[in-house]
């Protein structure tokens, strides 16, 4: 559905983006992670035809981009991260204005109206004006607004930053009804590790470049060992050592990365005399992000 070549792309001397090659499938769900920086809001807005790359090619659909961009935009449904909804104005009033700019009047836009409200609910609040809404409701009102013309790709740019944990959740069940009940491709960013999970397809972006893509769980297992914790008795570091097995002492506990959980299975058969007690934790995509980069994921405060 999008295909991306040799993409660049800089602000004076801030190279934000350097020369990137990614291809999103159709009806997929495919995320694009990482940190405040990284290139990927640059990424978005020129697949969305609003910024001109400074090189490279851009296909959405079969439409390349810088020639056919109408046909692009016809494709795209775009939710930006900071809203672009008229605060003057209630929802229903945006809604009629963009409607109309697609051609979509009368019955037509009733109907679709409706369909659109039974998705996404927001009927109970749309003859606010968008101003008096909060962050969710507004969230929400965005992708209602990105959805009016029935795109085949859904792109959504960090949809969870800025909220509230409530609404978060509920913003991101809606993100995961959509990709269940419509055979739209969504393409989303984010800095959430956990938001990545539920992706196909997951690409990490650092200072510009894709520095790792897989599926999650495929990066969780080339890039993030479970690891067996134990509470060990007095031997169980020599007979470790004497065994060339790697492990690190954190308090009074030890760590033994583990290249497949059944490791640990055998590693407790082998030296279940020497252990008071034990846990097996699951890698993380935030040890992913980690252990490719060097860096920690700033995901967990919102800018
Ligand atoms: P992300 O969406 O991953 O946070 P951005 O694409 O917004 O990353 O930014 C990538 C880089 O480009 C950053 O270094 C940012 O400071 C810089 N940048 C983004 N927009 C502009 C702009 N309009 N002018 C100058 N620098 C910019």
């Amino acid at each position: 559905m999008i295909h991306v070549r040799g993409l660049k792309k800089n602000y004076g001397p801030v190279q934000a983006v350097k020369g990137i090659d990614f291809t999103v499938l159709g009806n997929a769900f495919f995320a694009l992670l990482g940190p405040n920086g990284a290139g990927k809001s640059t990424t978005i807005e020129i697949i969305a035809t609003l910024l001109a790359p400074a090189s490279g090619t851009v296909e959405v659909d079969g439409h390349t981009l810088g020639v056919e961009d109408d046909a692009i935009r016809d494709t795209l449904g775009v939710v930006f991260q900071y809203s672009t909804l008229d605060p003057v104005l209630s929802v229903y009033e945006n809604l009629k204005i963009r409607a109309a700019f697609y051609g979509l009047t009368g019955d037509d836009y009733a109907a679709r109206l409706k369909a659109l409200d039974d998705r996404i609910q927001f009927s109970h609040y749309a003859d606010q004006p968008v101003r008096t809404l909060s962050g969710g409701q507004r969230r929400k009102a965005d992708i209602a607004r990105a959805l009016l013309h029935s795109p085949r790709i859904l792109i959504l740019d960090e949809p969870t930053t800025g909220l509230d944990p409530k609404s978060r959740k509920e913003i991101w069940s809606l993100i995961l009804a959509l990709k269940k009940q419509t055979d739209m491709t969504i393409f989303l960013t984010t800095h959430y590790m956990e938001e990545v999970l539920d992706a196909d397809h997951v690409i990490i972006m650092n200072e510009g470049e894709i520095v790792a893509e897989d599926s999650a769980e495929n990066l969780r297992l080339t890039y993030a060992n479970d690891t067996l914790k134990v509470i060990p008795r007095d031997g169980l570091s020599a007979k470790l050592e004497s065994e060339s097995i790697a492990y690190r002492t954190v308090n009074r506990t030890l760590h033994i990365p583990l290249d497949n959980p059944f490791q640990g299975l055998d590693y407790l058969n082998r030296f279940r005399e020497d252990i008071e007690t034990f846990e097996i934790i699951k890698a993380s995509m935030d040890d992913v992000f980690l252990n490719i980069t060097g860096r920690k994921l700033e995901g967990n405060h919102d800018h």
